[in-house]
């Protein structure tokens, strides 16, 4: 591994050692030309998002769900491919910020969540569907909430 310092290739590694529960290695390395230590650590790479559903299984996140929800939605919209991979990207990323385990609720506020600063049509289609809209005027108090942000919608 390269030195931090001197920018040359030549370190070895002097001490290591469980870190973080076990979670992580921390190595200690000290630079052989100029004699600079520090540390580095190592650990597996983010694992997959899982979300528990109410029935209390527990399922890889997918993204294709994601994009299939959101194409719908979309549907007839200006939104293309692009675009609503795009979306699909975010809520993963919004997911990915979210501590602690996912729960289908929070999968679907994402998705509400990136449609509203996209398509506000998108957005209500995706709501009626996800919160269960009983009758026209649950849409006109979204709509009005969704006025309420300022967007030129
Ligand atoms: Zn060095």
């Amino acid at each position: 591994m390269e030195c931090p310092r001197c920018r040359r290739g030549d370190t070895r590694v002097v001490d290591s050692r469980p870190a973080d529960d076990g979670a992580a290695v921390r190595r200690r390395r000290a630079c052989q030309p100029c004699g600079y230590r520090f540390t580095t650590f190592e650990r597996a790479e983010a694992p997959a998002l899982v979300v528990r559903k109410r029935s209390g299984e527990r399922v890889p996140f997918q993204l294709e769900k994601v994009v299939r929800g959101v194409r719908a939605a979309c549907k007839g919209r200006p939104v293309d491919d692009a675009g609503v991979a795009a979306i699909a990207a975010a809520v993963e990323a919004q997911l990915r910020g979210t501590p602690g385990e996912l729960s289908t609720e929070q999968v679907g506020l994402a998705v509400l969540d990136q449609l509203k600063r996209c398509d506000h049509v998108a957005y209500l289609r995706f709501a009626s569907v996800y919160k269960g809209f009983a009758d026209a005027s649950d849409f006109a108090r979204e709509l009005e909430l969704l006025e309420g942000t300022g967007s030129s919608h």
